[in-house]
């Protein structure tokens, strides 16, 4: 059993501190947002990630886990502090806004009575280790020691607490390898491989998985661009070469492109990042582009399709940027809905969990309580997020609702034949 301290609570960060709790740690999680806190402490959730509830209040009931917004109650017996604030992508260039992890290293420095070592699992530029370590220097006023170690978090939102549990791998890296293996002690019981390595080359690991990750989806969209064109169906051609060993199965899904609070903010960061080494990034740029471009490639389809989307109304299914999930960080629908919406559409939409934080950033479109209210009346209807819910959807009831039976398949949830059976115009990305 250890004394763990976790600073941030967002999806990274109270899943971490909960998972070591219900590993048998003692975890004390602390946020400057007292609202979270506030919430947390009564056994509620700042975010929708299946399995967490549960977690949390048993937890939180067996005196393991606890919230609290002083640094000074959350690092007071602790050998451990990780850092999981955010580091958002800055306005212009897209580097990565430290601010919070400089503030978290401030914070930790004035408090650092005792010795211990800080974690770094935020996603941070190449460097930031060391930067972390001279802020806590300069902070420190007694002669506590301390180590900083990099763990970058590989969870992937709307299945964060199974991957936090069994991770492909753990990555460490740190100048202090005493430090580093206490580090990995905590992650021992997991049985999955861990590397051990320099703090740059940990901090790397995560934007070079990103990256690589970011770079089938845009494959794939590309493919998908050319299958259109040249009458394929890609779909197939995705699972024709998902079965070669060397490319495997996932991220080949063709659609509306990645969003979330990762893959486009670290791709831009990595960009950032090779640019002031004077590299030149040549597929990221890439990358990032087909992305932004398959959300108006969907829109231009309805658009085509309607002759226009001035007066006419569009349907969206789904919200989130992902299914599983309420985090509408640069998800697709917020570009689609203002590209329609500026276009002259009404947007209608419904999303099973992402309602309430869509509406902080869209609000100018009408919001339904199920799928068949965004399908009525509409001249479209858009598929945006694969929720499972939608792929039972009465399709005949949907289509006999609509003003004109098109329906956009951002997702390629549905058979395309079944569809024009159904009497839809059905477009898929990357299917005719
Ligand atoms: P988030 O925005 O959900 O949560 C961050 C939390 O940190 C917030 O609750 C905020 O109030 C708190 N915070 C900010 N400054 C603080 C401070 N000085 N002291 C205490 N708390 C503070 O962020 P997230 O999605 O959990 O991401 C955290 C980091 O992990 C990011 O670097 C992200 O890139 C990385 N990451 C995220 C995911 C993911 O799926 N969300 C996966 C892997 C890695």
């Amino acid at each position: 059993m250890h004394s763990i301290c976790v600073v941030g609570t967002g999806y990274v960060g109270l899943v971490t501190g909960t998972c070591f709790a219900e590993l048998g740690n003692h975890v004390a999680c602390v946020d400057i947002d007292e609202s979270k806190v506030k919430m947390l402490r009564s056994g509620k959730l700042p975010i929708y990630e299946p399995g967490l509830l549960e977690l949390v209040q048993r937890n939180s009931a067996m005196g393991r886990l606890c919230f609290t917004t002083s640094y000074a109650e959350g690092m007071r017996d602790a050998e451990f502090v990780f850092i999981a604030v955010n580091t958002p992508a800055s306005e212009g260039d897209g580097h990565a806004d430290l601010r919070y992890v400089e503030a978290a290293a401030k914070s930790i420095g004035r408090h650092l009575d005792h010795d211990l070592v800080i974690i770094n699992k935020s996603t941070v530029p190449i460097g930031t280790g060391d930067l972390v370590t001279r802020i806590v220097q300069e902070e420190r006023k007694g002669d506590a020691q301390f180590a900083v170690v990099s763990n970058p978090e590989f969870l992937r939102e709307g299945s964060a607490v199974v991957d936090c549990l069994n991770p492909d791998r753990v990555v460490l890296g740190a100048t202090d390898r005493r430090a580093a293996e206490k580090v990995a002690s905590l992650y021992l019981s997991l049985r999955c491989p861990i590397i051990m390595t320099d703090l740059a080359t940990a901090e790397m690991i995560k934007y070079a998985s990103n990256a690589m990750l970011a770079a089938r989806i845009s494959f794939i969209n590309e493919m998908a661009e050319i299958c259109e064109a040249l009458g394929a169906d890609v779909k197939q051609v995705a699972l024709g070469m998902g079965y070669d060993k060397r490319i495997g199965s996932s991220f080949l899904e063709a659609g509306l492109g990645y969003g979330g609070s990762c893959f486009p903010k670290d791709v831009k960061a990595l960009m950032h990042m090779a640019d002031s080494a004077g590299c030149h990034p040549q597929l990221l740029q890439s990358v990032s582009d087909i992305n932004a471009d398959q959300r108006k490639r969907a829109v231009a389809k309805v658009q085509h399709l309607l002759g226009g989307l001035r007066g006419k109304v569009v349907g969206l299914l789904g919200l989130a940027f992902k299914p599983n999930t309420d985090d509408m960080r640069e998800a697709a629908s917020v570009d689609i809905a203002s590209m329609l919406l500026a276009q002259g559409a009404t947007v209608k939409a419904y999303d099973p969990v992402a309602e309430s934080v869509a509406r902080g950033l869209l609000h100018d479109v009408e919001y339904c309580h199920d799928a068949y209210a965004a399908a009525a009346e509409s001249d479209a209807l858009m598929v945006i997020t694969d929720w499972n819910e939608f792929k039972q959807l009465d399709m005949q009831r949907i289509r006999g609702s609509m003003r004109t039976p098109i329906l956009l398949d951002g997702r390629n949830m549905y058979d395309p034949a079944h569809m024009r059976e159904l009497g839809f115009t059905y477009r898929g990305m990357g299917r005719n």
